[in-house]
């Protein structure tokens, strides 16, 4: 036996490397028992309320307000008033103080909406902390410089604002969905109705505080709560000139039957089916983590998720082999734990949408890979999930299924692996890995999607444009072209 040998043999070898819990406080976000509306720069006494929860916990953090018709239709009206009364004639310069201050209060408030965030839609507060707030508070900075630049965005085309944008937002990034809505159409001299998801509308009212100490003046921005309903009773209101959408396929295709021949303005951010494409060129240690990020960040609650994995045949052993070693590490559980990589399911409905594809899945033939893994006993969760052996047809192949699950096929050509990529009616997103140069700019010429991302996933900047082709949507958010939906032009297009 040598000395090492002995040194080794006398060690004291921990049998399990565990983390400690390392808990974000819950001390700074003070919350109210009951929220109203925010209407007019007033909180309106709401007719009706419902609970909203905590979904890892069950707990009931408040009452919030279920709009109705005629909340809705004071909102507008206080939108229109706001409108009328001097914000669409203030200078570009004027709005762009109002936005850079949110903007920047945001940032100083980004602690006690990351843990709010996190406390109230189960996302890890990682992920709050370092993805939303600051792309939040980015969104704002962004849209700030360009609010006094309009006519040089839009040369010779007299950029005017369109109205009362009426903005309908999902629950999977809730205050940066609000961020990509509100910016852009206040930057262009437009005012707001914004309806925030059922499950998640906390850190949408805590903005409304955000509004009065930047000192917006009243009615600029309208905030009502409330379920599906209240969604429609704002898209069918005839005071609001454009609405923008981001949400669930079928609704947005309601939505545009609804608003046909109504000449109001749409932009849909919808659903995706995104293929995530490793060629065995790429650097493999650094695509599984990029697959990882690609379908377990929020949840696998992203509309852009990587959620079919495309690995080219040669590698496919090891890629797999990598994948589930890497999930084995992930840590499902408490969302306010700095720790935790895999957060809460959204709601008890999400989680069951999740669990019916997953038992699709499992019926039509694929192969399940479940890390183990315990998992509280309140709440909902679910287990970070692989799919081998899926064929094209399977549904999981084919359906969005919004949660932490991945469906793996394979491929053996470039020219197979874009076939099978485009064969989804959605059109959102795409990844490539490859060390390739030449195919990276190939293969996104190829895919049928809105962003392609090339050796990395699920990377956001307010700069770059982002949105779908085919039943993901249409019309674009961020950069200069989600300037367009929010204004008419005397001249030239109307910018769709
Ligand atoms: P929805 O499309 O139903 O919700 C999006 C938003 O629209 C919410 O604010 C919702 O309110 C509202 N809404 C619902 N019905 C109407 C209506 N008829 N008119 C106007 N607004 C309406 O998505 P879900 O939350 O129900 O999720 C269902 C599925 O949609 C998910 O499983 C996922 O596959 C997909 N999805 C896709 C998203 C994306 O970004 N692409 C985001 C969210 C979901 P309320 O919250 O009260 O229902």
């Amino acid at each position: 036996m040598t000395e090492l040998e002995r040194k080794q043999d006398r060690a004291p070898v921990p049998s399990e490397w565990t983390y400690a819990p390392a808990p974000e406080s819950r001390e700074i976000v003070q919350l109210q028992d009951r929220y109203g509306h925010f209407v007019g720069g007033e909180w309106l006494e709401p007719k009706q309320t419902y609970p909203t929860i905590s979904p890892a916990s069950e707990e009931v953090l408040a009452e919030v307000g279920q709009a109705t018709t005629e909340e809705v239709d004071l909102a507008v009206k206080a939108a229109r008033a706001a409108y009328e009364n001097g914000w669409a004639k203030l200078p570009g310069s004027e709005r762009a103080k109002y936005l850079f201050r949110i903007a920047r209060i945001l940032q100083e408030r980004s602690r006690e909406f990351a843990v709010l965030e996190s406390l109230n839609g189960g996302k890890p507060i990682k992920e709050s902390r370092d993805v939303d707030l600051p792309l939040a508070a980015a969104h704002f900075f962004y849209y700030a410089g360009w609010a006094d630049k309009l006519e040089y965005a839009f040369p010779n085309r007299t950029p005017k604002p369109v109205g009362v944008a009426g903005q309908i937002i999902p629950w999977n990034f809730p205050l940066l969905m609000l961020s990509w809505k509100i910016a852009p159409a206040l930057a262009c001299g437009n005012t707001v109705v914004l309806k925030p998801a059922e499950t998640t509308p906390l850190t949408a009212l805590l903005f409304c505080d955000v509004l009065r100490q930047a000192e917006l003046p009243p009615g600029v921005v309208n905030i009502v709560t409330g379920d599906g309903s209240t969604g429609a009773a704002l898209v069918k209101h005839p005071g609001v000139d454009k609405i923008a959408f981001t949400g669930s396929t079928e609704v947005g295709k309601a939505i545009q039957r609804e608003l046909a021949g109504t000449g109001k303005k749409l932009t849909l951010e919808l659903g995706g089916k995104a293929a995530n494409v490793i060629f065995d060129d790429a650097a493999l240690d650094q695509a599984v983590e990029g697959i990882v990020n690609g379908i377990y960040f929020n949840q696998g609650h992203v509309c852009c998720a990587g959620s079919r994995l495309l690995v080219q045949e040669s590698i496919y052993e090891t890629v797999i082999e990598k994948l589930k070693r890497r999930l084995t590490t992930l840590r499902v559980g408490d969302p306010l734990d700095k720790n935790t990589d895999v957060g809460a399911i959204n709601s008890k409905l999400q989680l069951d949408k999740i669990t019916e594809l997953v038992e699709a899945g499992k019926e039509e033939g694929a192969e399940i890979y479940q890390p183990p893994c315990r998992l509280p006993e309140k709440g909902y969760w679910f287990v970070p999930t692989v799919f081998t052996n899926v064929a094209q047809s399977y549904r999981i192949a084919q359906e969005e299924i919004f949660g932490p699950v991945l469906s793996v096929l394979t491929f053996r050509t470039p020219e197979e692996a874009v076939e099978k990529a485009n064969n989804t009616p959605y059109g959102l997103s795409a990844g490539v890995w490859t060390e390739k140069g030449s195919r990276i700019l190939w293969m996104a010429q190829q895919l049928r999607a809105g962003v392609v991302w090339a050796n990395t996933y699920n990377r956001f900047d307010p700069t770059s444009p982002f949105g779908g082709y085919k039943e993901s949507g249409y019309g674009r958010e961020g950069g200069k072209h989600g300037l367009e939906p929010y204004l008419k032009f005397d001249s030239g297009s109307n910018g769709g």
